[in-house]
Order: C-alpha cells, then structure tokens, then sequence
C-alpha cells in the first residue's frame, strides 16, 4: 500500500513538504480481519484540526503515522464472517491504497445499496451530505418558509444545506467565492448569491445581505465563521437559528482570532447559536439515507465532484480545500 503520513505538523497554511509517503505492506486477513483495497479517498477540511497537536473531539495525527479518513473500497480478502470478497465498505482508513485490519478498528460500514455511484457515499450520500442535513433539519430547526444564509455554498456540505433548503419550501442565500462558483450555487436553486471576495468583508457581505434579505434571515449554516458569522449576526432575525458547522476561514490561522465584534446583538435577538459534530447525529443516518436516495432519483438533488487521480495527489487535494480549487466534494481516485 501506498500510505501518507505527516513529515511535518504544519504551521499555517499546509505545504506540500508537510507531507510524506512510502510503501507498506499488506498481510493477509487474521482471524476477525478483512483485507480493502481502496478505490476513493476523501479529503476534508477537519483533518487540519488533527493535524494540530491539540485534544479535541479527535485525537490528533501523529508525525510519521498513516494519516486517516474516509475511504470506500473493496474487500479483496475476508476472514470475518460477516465480510466476502467484493463487499463495498465505508472506513475511516484513507490515505492509503490497501490496508487490513478487523472490521471494528477501521470503523467499517457496508455500504446500504440505495444505487449510488461508490464516491457518492463520501460526499452527498455521506459524511458531508449527512452534515447538511442534521444540521439544517436538527440544530437549525429549519421550517418552511424561512430564508436561510448558508455560507460556503459550492462546497460538499453547503450545495447539499443549498438544496435541502430548497426541497424544504425555503428562500436560500448562499455566498462562494468567484463567478464559477456563484454559477453552480445558482444552478442547484439558490435564490440569491453572494459572491464574498467582490463582497470584500463584514460590510460588503452585510450589504448585500440586506439586498437579498430586507426582513433578514432565520437560519445561518455556518462554514465558514470569520466577517460571514459577524455579517450573519447583523442580518439575523429575532429568535434565528445559527448552526455552526465549520469556520474554515480559522483553520490556518497563526495569530489570535478575532471573535464576532457584534456579538451582542445574540442578547437582544434572542440568537441561538449552536455548534455541532456530525457524529452526534448518527440516530438520523437511516432517514437521511431514504431521503437521499428519493432525492437523487427525482433530480432535486445534483452532486458536483471534483476529482484528482492517484494516491500522490491526496496532499495536493487536501491543499486545494484551503484554496477554494474544489466545486462540490473534493475527492481522490485511487486504483
Ligand atoms: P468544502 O467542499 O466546502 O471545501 C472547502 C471550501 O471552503 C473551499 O472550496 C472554499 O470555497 C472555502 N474556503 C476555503 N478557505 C476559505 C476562507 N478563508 N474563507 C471563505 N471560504 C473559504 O468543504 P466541506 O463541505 O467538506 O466542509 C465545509 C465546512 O463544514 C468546513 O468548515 C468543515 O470544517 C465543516 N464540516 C463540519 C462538520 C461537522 O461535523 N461539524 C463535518 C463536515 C464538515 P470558496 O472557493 O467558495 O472560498
């Protein structure tokens, strides 16, 4: 197997020598193992929080260890009972082309076959898609009607929070960065689109804010944090519902970062802001799952990939999150 793990811890934006890879072999099954050769790999922006060495809600990635993360794959040899060669599974051991291990330590899931393409299941059909939808539906209590900011809007999580908004009878207002992309946001039904760096910070996005939404917003999903959360606070409605998913414009960041200056209106506004972790949401996979699928099939929800291809572009992919290089779900095929 080809494996990548940590040169490095970076500092800052990540750079391509942070990273290193080399071959190790993989055994055949032990009683209770499967053997995978992965076909895709998923690159995520969380994973710059493991890369920190810091507690968190993950532990964090050790230099010269085989970095993790979703993966779908293969079973090319089984010698647990519930596995036989050829069975698709979800695990958390990506960044590598093959691993063996049992079923359990790699946090395996067979894969529902609800007639997805494989890739499908990192992106809209998994990790991201369900990240969109508990977080709308569940921590930002979505109704009918509501107009709903969402930020990062071309990406994996937010195309799918821009469509599910949509599906769900809401006014969706979405920012990207570039014209490409406010495009693609349009495309899938966003009513207005922001693009955030002609915008160019808190006062452009609050103008424009209040362009789309004159009475305000309900929702915000946030991807993003930073002058989009401060905007977001300033164009809330009274008793909004702010699910925090992400702040990816922090997650490079060396210095002391700056908090929302206008916080306080969360007291007069009666905001409610939660943050929340995918995986606490886990009882709603099945629901999810049934909706997706019926949302597929029916064309009210479209998925934009972009793929790069060959385990040695994994760090190149991981980088381009930070640079906006990806539409949709950034993905690596393998094999
Ligand atoms: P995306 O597919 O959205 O990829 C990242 C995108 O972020 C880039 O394409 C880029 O788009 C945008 N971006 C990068 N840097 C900045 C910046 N400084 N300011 C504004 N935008 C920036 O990733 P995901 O959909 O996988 O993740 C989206 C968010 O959701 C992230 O914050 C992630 O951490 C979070 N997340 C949280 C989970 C949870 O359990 N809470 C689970 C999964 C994801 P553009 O070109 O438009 O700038």
């Amino acid at each position: 197997s080809t494996d990548w793990s940590l040169a490095a811890r970076p500092v800052g934006m990540p750079k391509l020598s942070d990273f290193a890879s080399r071959e190790v072999d993989v055994a055949d099954p032990k009683d209770g193992e499967i053997q995978v050769v992965n076909t895709w790999m998923s690159v995520d922006p969380y994973m710059r929080g493991r890369m920190y060495d810091r507690e968190s809600y993950v532990p964090p990635f050790q230099i010269g260890e085989t970095l993790q993360g979703g993966a779908v794959g293969r079973v090319t040899a089984s010698a647990h009972p519930d596995f036989k060669t050829g069975d698709l599974v979800n695990s958390m051991l990506g960044w590598r082309t093959a691993w063996v291990a049992a079923p359990q330590a790699a946090m395996v899931q067979k894969l529902p076959n609800i007639g997805l393409p494989e890739s499908a299941y990192l992106g809209v059909a998994g990790m991201p898609g369900l990240t969109a939808y508990a977080g709308l539906l569940r921590v930002g209590e979505l109704k009918e009607g509501d107009t709903v900011f969402v930020s990062g809007a071309a990406g994996a999580v937010g195309s799918t929070v821009v469509q599910i908004a949509k599906i769900k009878g809401c006014t969706v207002i979405g920012t990207a960065g570039g014209k490409e992309k406010c495009d693609v946001v349009k495309s899938l039904g966003a009513d207005h689109v922001i693009d955030y760096k002609e915008a160019g910070g808190f006062d452009g996005l609050v103008a424009a804010l209040k362009s789309a939404a004159p009475k305000g917003i309900d929702v915000y999903f946030d991807n993003v944090g930073g002058d989009h959360l401060s905007a977001a606070i300033e164009a809330a409605r009274p008793m909004a519902r702010f699910a925090l998913c992400g702040m990816i414009a922090q997650y490079n960041e060396t210095g002391k970062p700056t908090g929302p200056h206008n916080i306080i209106q969360a007291v007069g506004k009666q905001l409610k802001l939660q943050g929340f972790i995918v995986s606490s949401h886990a009882d709603m996979t099945p629901a999810f799952h049934a909706d997706m699928a019926k949302w597929i099939a029916s064309g009210k929800m479209k998925y934009e990939e972009t793929v790069m291809n060959g385990i040695e572009k994994a760090p190149a992919a991981f980088l381009g999150l930070f640079t906006g290089a990806n539409t949709g779900k950034m993905l690596v095929k393998l094999g």
